[in-house]
């Protein structure tokens, strides 16, 4: 079978599970990003791919070929360190090039190589210059080029933006997925920052204590989080305590909200949370006549910020966001009685 397959993979340090029974298939050409807390195993199932730790139990292939056993150097894979790693005593071409000297390919080959791959990490003429002498974020499109020098078939990157302050990281998530987008090149990120992995992730990997919680695309997994955890990991969510009324309703307090039929499975009685995302939830001054699919509230916080206006609405000692943009201000102030308007297709049903 093509793409990357990691079937039943465990891996164990002595009495610690760093990765948990993690099967997961992934397209050639994909952009993944394994995404989760501090601890929860990300780095593990990523160096457990590039040949850097072997499995407890469990196998891992590329395009039908069994990886589980074969060593760092006979896998094809390119690798950027969270650290970068360069070798301060190389220049910056002799870095970028490194592996393909060990390999034998001649001098005049590497130079172009090296310059061809600065080219196009738009670094050009710095192959002499001296790691030392090159700012955080040239160093990152060093390691990146190094990690590309032999044409890798899987391209594997460790939290490669945790070293950038955060404009450079904004413009290197873009950058990186264009150029991954370029060479259609089947690549792994790890990182623990939601917004990174939005941006670059065709599929993401949500991980929580050693196992996948939820694998999907970035919309997928923003729409419907499978629990709590991933509905908090990813982007912010509006959560009231529930109880499913019917098959397709839920109470909260005193309101009755339609949710979409079967949406938890759910049994009628049982305790849940109503997950709603801020923008999608409406605020209206509280009117005799209220809405359906609303509960009602009291405007708790206003916060202006120019392009969008942030409703906080207190529900029954429960904080609810809505986000919108100017244009739809309701005009209510702090102190006002409100009802937030939940569409069905809105509400998500998670288990409490
Ligand atoms: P972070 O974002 O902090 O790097 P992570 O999600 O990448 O975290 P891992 O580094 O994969 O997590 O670690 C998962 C668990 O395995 C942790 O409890 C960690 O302490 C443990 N662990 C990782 N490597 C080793 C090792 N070589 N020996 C012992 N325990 C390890």
């Amino acid at each position: 079978m093509s793409g990357l397959i990691i079937e039943g993979v465990t891996k164990k340090f002595g009495s610690v599970t760093a990765v948990e029974d993690v099967n997961l298939h992934f397209k050639t050409g994909e952009m993944v990003c394994f995404l989760g807390p501090s601890g929860c195993g990300k780095t593990t199932l990523l160096r457990m791919i590039a040949g850097l730790e072997e499995p407890t139990t469990g196998s891992i292939s590329f395009e039908g070929r069994d990886l589980t056993r074969v060593p760092v150097h006979q896998r094809d894979i390119g690798m950027v360190f969270q650290s970068f790693a360069l070798f301060p005593h190389l220049s910056v071409g002799e870095n970028i090039t490194y592996a393909m000297r060990i390999r034998g390919h001649s001098r005049s080959e590497r130079e172009d190589r090296a310059r061809e791959l600065l080219d196009m990490m738009h670094l050009p003429g710095v192959a002499d210059r001296r790691i030392g002498q090159l700012s955080g974020g040239q160093r990152q499109r060093v390691a990146i080029a190094r990690a590309l020098a032999l044409n890798p078939q899987v391209f594997l990157l460790d939290e490669p933006m945790s070293a950038l302050d955060a404009n450079l990281r904004e413009a290197m998530q873009i950058e990186l997925r264009k150029l991954q987008q370029e060479l259609g090149i089947t690549t792994v990120v790890v990182t623990h920052d939601q917004t990174e992995a939005m941006t670059m992730a065709d599929e993401i990997v949500v991980m929580g204590r050693a196992k996948v919680l939820q694998t999907g695309t970035p919309m997928d997994i923003y729409k419907k989080p499978v629990d709590k955890f991933v509905a908090g990991f990813i982007g912010t969510s509006n959560l009231l305590p529930a109880r499913m009324s019917a098959e397709n309703a839920v109470r909260v307090g005193d309101a009755e909200l339609r949710v979409e039929s079967g949406a938890a499975g759910q049994p009628t009685g049982t305790d849940v949370l109503l997950m709603t995302r801020p923008e999608e939830v409406f605020v209206r001054p509280a009117a005799s006549n209220p809405p359906a699919n609303a509960v009602a509230g009291t405007v708790s916080f206003v916060r202006d910020i120019g392009a969008t206006i942030e409703i906080l609405v207190d529900c029954n000692g429960h904080e609810v966001i809505s986000v919108l943009t100017p244009k739809d201000w309701p005009d209510v102030r702090i102190g006002d009685a409100v009802t937030v308007e939940m569409p069905v297709g809105a509400c998500t049903v998670l288990a409490a």
